[in-house]
């Protein structure tokens, strides 16, 4: 196959937005059927603890986007001083109501509240973040049952759009081996049959394994740390670091936000890449409205729908 020469041609942008409107077109789509055909209403809980201001917009958007869909859409807002035991009181009483479907507690928890004990409670057939043990045991198992990480699953949707033909054999480079994305990345695209490298903080030469791989995910939160010459030719490139660097040239005081792909550059040398922002984010809330809809269709034994990417 020929490849693009760096000085002639662009990679393709993959349209995260566009992409992330056709998985929720197809999610409003299987939930009127749910509903028709079983009266079942997908539910979801979203708990937010204190008053982190970036999570009360991620969690207002979910509510919102929940609510389009005609989902029962529940909000639990608790106080900053919440206790475990009362956050877990809470996490129970959803675990038992059965109009809810899917519940998420969102990330970051204010200091003294520790996410482990509070993750391990949630029912892991109602997890829809997919962090639960069993989930993370479910995915590196391969079993259908697992429920994945949004992220990584919109990763993955966007990887099967970009490449024509099987991902089976590719070399995939995962940089990044964070719980909530690098690794359920990395056990999706073995689960694909990818050839699978995960790379980190302690990897050497990162450059040259970066240059090495046909699929490149990187989930750093370093601004532009990968080098556009370190992407091979024609490889696609999923960028989900959201980073946010001073902008002197829109003004004083002002930022913007860069992934971990120095893009511009990049883009010389891929053949698809997201950018940042547009790419991996609006998929993140897609794939959220898509595993509760997963979720409600398995509480009532329906088979799973087939979603946009092959889910
Ligand atoms: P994280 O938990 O901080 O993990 C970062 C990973 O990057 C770690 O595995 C770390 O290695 C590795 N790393 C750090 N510096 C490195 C270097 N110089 N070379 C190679 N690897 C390096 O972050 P995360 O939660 O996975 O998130 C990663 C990025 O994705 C962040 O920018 C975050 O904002 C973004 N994100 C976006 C979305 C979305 O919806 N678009 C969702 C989640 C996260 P070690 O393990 O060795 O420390």
């Amino acid at each position: 196959m020929s490849h693009p020469s760096p000085s002639t041609a662009e990679a393709r942008v993959i349209d995260g937005r566009a992409v992330s409107a056709e998985v929720t077109d197809a999610v409003a789509r299987e939930t009127r059927r749910l509903v028709a055909e079983t009266s079942v209403v997908p539910g979801l809980a979203v708990v937010l603890v204190g008053e982190n201001p970036a999570s009360q917009v991620y969690v207002g958007a979910k509510g919102k986007i929940a609510a389009g869909l005609g989902f029962h859409s529940v909000q639990r807002t608790l106080p900053a001083a919440t206790t475990e035991s009362e956050l877990l009181a809470v996490v129970d009483a959803l675990n038992r109501d059965p109009a809810i479907h899917g519940i998420l507690v969102q990330l970051p928890l204010p200091p003294h509240l520790d996410k482990t004990p509070v993750i391990d409670a949630i029912r892991p057939e109602k997890d829809v973040d997919g962090l639960h043990p069993v989930n993370v045991g479910r995915l590196s198992n391969n079993d259908p049952r697992a429920m994945v990480p949004c992220t990584p699953a919109g990763c993955l949707v966007l990887i099967k759009r970009s490449i024509e033909g099987p991902l089976a054999g590719r070399r995939a480079v995962v940089v990044g081996r964070s719980n909530l994305v690098g690794k359920p990345v990395a056990q999706l695209l073995l689960g694909e049959n990818c050839t699978v490298t995960i790379a980190h903080s302690r990897t050497q030469d990162l450059p040259a394994i970066v240059r090495g791989a046909e699929i490149v995910v990187a989930a750093i939160g370093r601004p532009e740390l990968i080098g556009g010459d370190w992407i091979a030719r024609g490889a696609t490139v999923i960028d989900v670091g959201m980073n946010r660097i001073a902008a002197p040239e829109r003004g004083a005081g002002k930022t913007r936000l860069v992934g971990d792909v120095a893009y511009e550059a990049a883009r010389r040398h891929a053949g698809a890449i997201t950018p940042v922002p547009g790419g991996v984010g609006p998929m993140t809330i897609a794939m959220l409205m898509a595993n509760t809809l997963v979720a409600a269709c398995r509480s009532v034994g329906r088979a799973v729908p087939v979603l946009e990417g092959g889910r």
